[in-house]
């Protein structure tokens, strides 16, 4: 697979007299040229307000808007446009499904089934939602490696279980979970399973019906995109059933002074002036990307992860979480010995090598796996090598000088 850097311009930069070595692909990527001019280009040329004008300007605003929602609809493999709604992100997209469908689905003593490796986004929302109707949450179990215990799953989702809400791909731990498998034991109890999307979109093929995904959540900035855009998709039926999150201008569609009916599907759950430019953006990132190529990213990344992985657990005294590397996501977290991994992440980025360090708004997790915190590599389509080269001999400098 060839990536030229040079389409990223940010990547061109020195971090304290360093060539930037970008690490932290899942809290956010960086954006290719094509996809900071299509937003620039954008309100250059195309700003107005969307499906409301009548003059030729909100026309192409509101075409270039649904055309973006198209593009999703093909890279989710959704069977209709109506399933695809845009949100401000992953976070958005999981609040709106619990404060919704939530409601009016999980009732006293119901049970909501969730792992021990979510994200609080996929953790905070199902908290709020069991305190409100008086439902039961549920946690299942991890492996060893940090795979999901399907033993336990089991066990976990029962006649009680209301919905199943886990993550296609852990932010921490590298482990791509098994959906498909989920979503069968969620459906033979009649509930529904909602996939946190926000670490497997930017990284793998995705096909929705494939995985029989009720919900899915991601979000734009993750893969190539800017910030303040993502999508919820919602099989059909669901959606149709369920009452809009938000209320205001744009859903409407027709307003009396005691009530309101709605917009058909998508538009229904679209409330306010949406974010064109973002999702302008999105279908842009999204194009660049099948250019590359799904496989083709998912590649790069293993190639990479079997090339550190090793290297990194030669080193003395470094600690690498999750599963061996042929089962590995692009996502590696890891701790040295004696070194706490706030102290890693500032001697790192001193030698231009950007990674996280903390509990990465995974706390359960980070409880679970007895450590208060960690470091984090995350890789992502334009990191090389010797990218990975250059973090494995700055963690080597950096334990030389600490000892
Ligand atoms: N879920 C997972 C697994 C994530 O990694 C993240 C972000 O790091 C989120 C949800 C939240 O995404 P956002 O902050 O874009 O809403």
């Amino acid at each position: 697979m060839h990536i030229n850097k040079n389409d990223f311009p940010i990547l061109q930069q020195q971090m304290h007299q360093h060539d930037m070595v970008y690490l932290d692909n899942a809290a956010t990527s960086q954006k290719p040229q094509v996809v900071i001019d299509a937003i620039t280009k954008y309100y250059q040329l195309s700003n107005a307000n969307v499906h409301r004008g009548i003059y030729e300007l909100s026309q192409h605003a509101t075409e270039a808007y649904e055309q973006a929602r198209d593009k999703v609809t093909a890279f989710l493999h959704a069977q209709q446009r109506e399933e695809v709604l845009f949100t401000r992100g992953t976070t958005e997209s999981l609040n709106w499904i619990a404060c919704t469908y939530g409601i009016a689905n999980v009732h006293d003593g119901d049970e909501i089934v969730l792992s021990y490796m979510e994200h609080h986004a996929n953790i905070v929302p199902w908290q709020q939602l069991a305190k409100k109707v008086n439902a039961k949450l549920k946690y299942i179990a991890l492996n060893e490696d940090g795979t999901l215990n399907m033993a336990d799953a089991q066990k976990q989702i029962t006649s009680r279980t209301k919905i199943v809400a886990v993550a296609h791909a852990s932010n921490v731990l590298g482990v791509v979970n098994p959906i498909k498998k989920l979503a069968d034991l969620a459906h033979q109890q009649g509930a529904v399973i909602v996939v946190d999307g926000a670490q497997s979109t930017p990284h793998m093929p995705v096909d929705v019906q494939q995985i029989q995904a009720d919900f899915f959540a991601f979000s734009g900035h993750k893969m190539l995109g800017p910030m303040g855009i993502g999508v919820l998709y919602g099989k059909r039926q669901l959606l149709e059933a369920m009452p809009p999150a938000q209320f205001g201008g744009e859903m409407i569609e027709r307003v009396g002074l005691l009530d309101a009916t709605f917009q058909p599907l998508p538009w229904k759950f679209e409330a306010g002036t949406p974010n064109v430019a973002g999702a302008i953006g999105l279908g842009v990132a999204i194009d660049y990307l099948n250019q590359i190529g799904m496989d083709n990213v998912q590649q790069h990344e293993k190639d990479l992860v079997n090339y550190i992985l090793p290297k990194l657990s030669e080193i003395d005294g470094v600690r690498v979480y999750g599963p061996q590397a042929a089962n590995h996501s692009g996502v590696i977290a890891f701790n040295v010995d004696q070194l706490h991994p706030h102290d890693l992440a500032t001697a790192l980025d001193q030698q231009g090598v950007a990674i996280r360090a903390g509990h990465h708004c995974a706390q359960p997790l980070m409880h679970y796996l007895n450590a208060s915190a960690t470091a984090r590599a995350s890789f992502y389509i334009y990191n090389t090598m010797a990218d990975a080269d250059k973090l494995v001999d700055s963690i080597m400098a950096t334990k030389e000088y600490f000892n």
